[in-house]
């Protein structure tokens, strides 16, 4: 596995043949944005691949008899529950320490050879011992949590284990825009921006509540452009990145408000929700087969499976997601009937994110969330046909 693994993903990037669209691409660019772009792409995939190695070889040996059996004598004495919080906190340090380590070269070290950020390696550091503080601490607390539900209801666990972590996934879901999001950056309401009249309107044309739009002021630490919908009923927001606002011109701006409206109006956040709650009722029904009453010494192996179904899960989880980003695509030319400036906007966030201009398939189906730009601009060019005049 450690071997087949980067080894098909090397094979599959470097030989599966491109999708239709580059030569467009690197029209819309130019020769050296077009270059630029795919040197960095091609770059984040080696580390990708060295990363994820290094990470299945500390789990695979962290998951060896001898090891966990260890790590139980060492940590497990104060009670089977503490004990696997324990034992997870320490795999857990282990497997984020080497994600640092690879994140600092493929992520912070790279991003400030291309002039895509604005960060002190002290605020990147800061920044990312905070995030992956809390994934940590959120993945010890399932764990531990999984443990107790063996101790308490034998052979039954993984259903008590699947309501405890679903409960919780969907509170972290809910707060996430008043309680973690916050923690990053600083939110300021939309109302009131320059320019912003016309963003408002668009919201309200579309049914949403102008008062949930916002900025997220990032431009301390990136210079790339994004947006996104979060939060759940109460907590629903949209919210568009300073640096892409200040990037782009208006009705390019409009176009990626729509793009969220559009992922808004289809209840996307509810959907993609739905379907974690089904993964997180499946993924320990099928693990409690392998592990029937775990304890504090199947927590290593416990975590081990867990990369491996993340890794596994990936190119279907980004497949859902591109199929719903393509549907929020069509309701934002449908909204606005502005194809022109959404394929403008496409092209500013290419360059702005020095997105790969045109990506295998396979780096496609395993790595892309979004459809690459040249697809959703050739959707824009359908939808221009089509529309009538
Ligand atoms: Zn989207």
């Amino acid at each position: 596995m450690v071997v087949v693994l980067p080894a098909w993903l090397v094979i599959e990037l470097a030989f599966w043949p491109r999708v239709a669209g580059g030569a467009d691409m690197l029209a819309r660019l130019g020769l050296g944005t077009f270059t630029r772009a795919t040197a960095y792409a091609q770059a984040h995939y080696r580390w990708f691949g060295a990363a994820v190695a290094t990470q299945l070889v500390l789990c695979l040996a962290l998951a060896t008899e001898p090891v966990s059996r260890a790590l139980e004598l060492l940590l497990a004495s104060g009670g089977p529950v503490r004990g696997a919080a324990w034992i997870s906190m320490v795999c857990l340090a282990g497997s984020h320490g080497l994600g640092l380590a690879f994140g600092f070269v493929s992520g912070h070290l790279l991003d400030l050879q291309y002039g895509l950020t604005q960060q002190s390696t002290w605020a990147w550091l800061k920044e990312q011992l905070l995030a992956r503080g809390l994934s940590a601490g959120f993945t010890a607390a399932a764990v531990a949590a999984a443990i107790w539900t063996a101790q308490s209801f034998g052979r039954r666990w993984w259903l008590a284990s699947s309501v405890l972590t679903g409960a919780a996934v969907v509170g972290v879901m809910m707060l996430q825009p008043v309680a973690i999001d916050p923690l990053f950056d600083h939110y300021a309401p939309l109302a009131g921006r320059p320019g912003s009249e016309h963003f408002l309107a668009l919201a309200q044309r579309a049914g949403f509540d102008p008062a949930r739009l916002s900025v997220a002021e990032v431009s301390h630490r990136t210079t790339k452009g994004n947006a996104f919908v979060n939060g759940l009923g109460p907590t629903e927001r949209i919210a568009l990145w300073d640096t892409f606002l200040e990037a782009s011109r208006a009705d390019e701006a409009e176009l990626v408000l729509a793009h969220e409206l559009g992922h808004w109006l289809a209840g996307h956040v509810r959907i993609g929700t739905a379907l974690a709650l089904v993964a997180i009722l499946a993924v320990p029904m099928l693990g409690s087969f392998v592990f029937p009453c775990p304890g504090p010494r199947d927590v290593p192996a416990l975590l081990l499976a867990l990369l491996l179904v993340r890794l596994s899960s990936l190119p279907v989880e980004n497949a859902v997601s591109r199929a719903i980003e393509a549907q929020a695509d069509w309701l934002s030319l449908r909204l606005t009937g502005k194809p022109d400036a959404f394929i403008r906007a496409e092209e500013q966030l290419a360059r702005q994110n020095l997105s790969e201009p045109a990506p295998t398939a396979a780096a496609v189906w395993f790595f892309y969330t979004h459809p690459p730009a040249a697809d959703r601009i050739a959707m824009a060019e359908r939808y221009a046909r089509s529309r009538p005049r």
